[in-house]
C-alpha cells in the first residue's frame, strides 16, 4: 500500500480488519482454493483521491475461467451442492447474509475506499442493500415450483407436469459502480434457483468480492459453488461470454460492451441477461413543491457523483417554473460537500479513476461548446483533480451529446417543455429506456403518463430508489431481461414439460 493510502486511512481511521484486509495479497477463489497471482500479471488498484495504489490484484487468464467452469460444473452436476434439499440451501445463503452483516462496518470501508464513494452510503445502500437481497432470495429456495397442466386440446386423456429446473453454471459480470451490491443481484437468484456460478468483478474495483469470497467459504458453501476470477474484460469476461461450459451469462455494464458479451453468449445459446446503460428522463410538472422536487432531482443524478446507471441525467422541467426550479437545483448542487469518501458528510466524492475523471469533463466541455449554458459546476479549475463539481446545464437540446449519451457523472442536462405531450416525446426520443422519473401532485397525471414512457422503471416524486422484490432493467438498448423480484428467478430456471398419457 502507497504511503498516501495509508495516511488517507489514519487520517480517517478505519477499522483494523479493514487495513489488515488491503494490506494482505489479494487472491482470486476457485473451487475453494486461493490462487495467488504468482506468474500472472497483477493489476493495481487505485485509490484516486490521493492518486496512491491500494494493492494488487491478480490478472486471471482464460485456463483460471476454465478452471473455475470446471468447479461450478462439478458442484452443479456431482457435488454436495445438487443435493442440498431447498431449505437447506436456504439455511446456508441466510447463513452468508449473517456473515455480512456481521461484517458491514469492514465490507463498506472497503467499498468507500476502492470505489470512492461516502463510507456511510456504502453502508447503507451498497452493503446493506446486498444483504436484504441475498435474504430476500434465500426465501425463494423454497418457494420454487412449476406446475401441473391439462393440455388445452389434444384428444385423448393427458396429464403435464411443468418442472422448473436450474440453469446451471451462471457467468456474472460486474461493473465498477456498485460492486458488491451489482454481484449479489446476481448471485441471490443463481443460489435460489440452485445454480453455481463463476463471478467476474470490475477490474478496477474487485475487493468487496474478494473479502466477500473470504464469508463465502466461512459460511461453509460448498466448494466450487461460488467462484471469483479478476481481471481484465478482455480476457476474462470475455472468456466467460464465451465458455460453452457456461449456461447463463449475466452481465451488468455498458452498452458497447453488452453487445460484444451477448454476442459471444448466443455462440453457446447461453441464457442471457443485459443490464445495460442509460440516459434516464425526469419529468418535472408545473405542480410540484419547487424546492422538495429539486432536491429530489439533484439527489437522483448526484448521488454517487453520477455514477450510477439509472441516474435521472436529463430533466425536462415545465416552462412555468423552468428558472425559479433551475435556481433550486443550483442551490442544492452548491451545498453538497466535495470530498474523499472517509471524510464524514462528503457526497460527492472522487471519480472512480482518471479515465472516468477525463469522460465526464469531455461531455462537460463538449456541453459548453454546444451552446448549453452552465448553470452550476462546470470543468474543474484547479487543472489535475479526482473530483468534478455537481454540474447543471440549462436550454439543452435533445440533439445535443450531453442530453443523448450516457455520461456516468454528476451532469444533469435540462429543458423545459409546454404540454404533457410535449414532455413525454422528449422523454422517449432516446435509444435507451433503463428508468424515468415523473414530479407531479396529480395522481391523473401519473396513470396517464408512465403507461406512455419506455422505461423499465417509472419513479413517482422520488428517484433511485431500488427493492430486491422489485425487478428491475431496461427497455431498447439499456438491456435484455430482468434483475430482482420473483421475474427474475424464471431467467435462471429451465422450463421442462413432462407429457403423462392416462389412456
Ligand atoms: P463496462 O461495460 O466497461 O464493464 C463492465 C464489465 O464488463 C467489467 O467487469 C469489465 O471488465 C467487463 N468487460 C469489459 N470488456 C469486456 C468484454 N469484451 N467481454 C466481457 N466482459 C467485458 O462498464 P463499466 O464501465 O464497468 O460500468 C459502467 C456501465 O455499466 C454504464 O454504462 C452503466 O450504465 C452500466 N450499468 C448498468 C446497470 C444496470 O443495472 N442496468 C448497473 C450498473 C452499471
Amino acid at each position: 500500500m502507497d504511503q498516501a493510502v495509508s495516511d488517507y486511512l489514519d487520517r480517517y481511521g478505519v477499522l483494523d480488519a479493514t487495513r489488515a484486509f488491503l494490506e494482505r495479497p489479494q487472491h482470486m477463489f476457485i473451487g475453494g482454493e486461493w490462487i495467488a497471482a504468482g506468474k500472472r500479471d497483477a493489476h493495481e488498484v487505485h485509490e484516486f483521491s490521493t492518486g496512491g495504489v491500494i494493492t494488487h490484484i491478480p490478472a486471471g487468464t482464460v485456463e483460471d475461467v476454465d478452471a473455475a467452469v470446471k468447479a461450478a460444473r462439478h458442484q452443479f452436476e456431482n457435488g454436495e451442492w445438487s443435493r442440498l434439499k431447498p431449505l437447506e440451501r436456504e439455511i446456508l445463503i441466510n447463513r452468508l447474509a449473517d456473515l455480512m452483516e456481521a461484517n458491514i462496518d469492514e465490507l463498506a470501508e472497503i467499498e468507500s475506499i476502492d470505489v470512492g464513494k461516502p463510507r456511510e452510503l456504502a453502508r447503507e445502500i451498497d452493503v446493506q442493500g446486498a444483504i436484504d437481497t441475498l435474504r430476500y432470495f434465500a426465501g425463494w429456495a423454497t418457494k420454487i415450483t412449476g406446475r401441473t397442466a391439462e393440455p388445452a386440446a389434444l384428444p385423448g386423456s393427458h396429464l403435464a407436469l411443468v418442472l422448473k429446473e436450474p440453469v446451471g453454471v451462471v457467468g456474472s459480470i460486474a461493473p465498477w459502480n456498485f460492486p458488491l451490491q451489482t454481484m449479489i443481484w446476481k448471485l441471490g437468484a443463481t443460489l435460489a434457483t440452485g445454480c453455481t456460478t463463476v463471478i467476474k468483478p470490475a477490474e478496477l474495483t474487485s475487493l468487496s468480492t474478494l473479502r466477500f469470497a473470504e464469508l463465502v467459504q466461512q459460511a461453509g458453501i460448498p466448494d466450487g459453488v461460488i467462484n471469483v476470477v479478476t481481471g481484465t474484460g478482455s480476457t476474462v469476461g470475455q472468456a466467460i461470454a464465451s465458455h460453452p461450459g457456461i449456461d447463463k451469462v449475466t452481465f451488468t455494464g455498458s452498452t458497447a460492451v453488452g453487445k460484444l458479451v451477448g454476442t459471444s453468449a448466443i455462440q453457446n445459446m447461453a441464457h442471457l441477461t443485459l443490464e445495460l446503460g442509460g440516459k434516464s428522463p425526469v419529468l418535472v410538472f408545473e405542480d410540484v413543491d419547487i424546492k422538495q422536487a429539486a432536491a429530489a432531482v439533484a439527489e437522483g443524478i448526484f448521488f454517487n457523483a453520477g455514477q450510477v446507471c439509472d441516474a435521472g441525467s436529463r430533466a425536462y422541467i415545465h416552462r412555468s417554473i423552468y428558472r425559479e426550479f433551475l435556481a433550486e437545483l443550483a442551490d442544492y448542487a452548491k451545498g453538497l460537500k466535495i470530498g474523499p469518501g472517509l471524510a464524514p458528510e462528503s457526497f460527492i466524492c472522487p471519480m472512480v479513476g482518471k479515465k472516468q475523471f477525463e469522460t465526464v469533463t469531455s461531455y462537460i466541455r463538449k456541453g459548453i461548446e454546444e451552446g448549453a449554458e452552465l448553470i452550476c459546476g462546470g470543468l474543474p479549475n484547479q487543472g489535475e483533480s479526482a473530483f468534478v463539481e455537481p454540474t447543471v446545464f440549462a436550454d439543452c437540446s435533445n440533439s445535443m451529446a450531453v442530453m443523448r449519451e450516457e455520461i456516468f457523472g454528476p451532469v444533469l442536462a435540462t429543458a423545459s417543455f409546454e404540454t404533457e405531450e410535449e414532455a413525454i416525446a422528449l422523454a422517449n426520443d432516446s435509444e435507451y429506456g433503463l428508468a424515468s422519473a415523473i414530479y407531479t401532485r396529480d395522481i391523473d397525471r401519473v396513470f396517464r403518463v408512465a403507461p406512455k414512457l419506455k422505461a423499465g422503471s417509472v419513479k413517482v416524486n422520488r428517484d433511485g430508489q431500488v427493492d430486491p422484490a422489485l425487478p428491475f432493467g431496461g427497455y431498447k438498448q439499456s438491456g435484455v431481461g430482468k434483475d430482482l423480484g420473483p421475474e427474475q428467478l424464471d431467467h435462471f430456471l429451465e422450463t421442462k414439460t413432462v407429457w403423462i398419457s392416462l389412456s
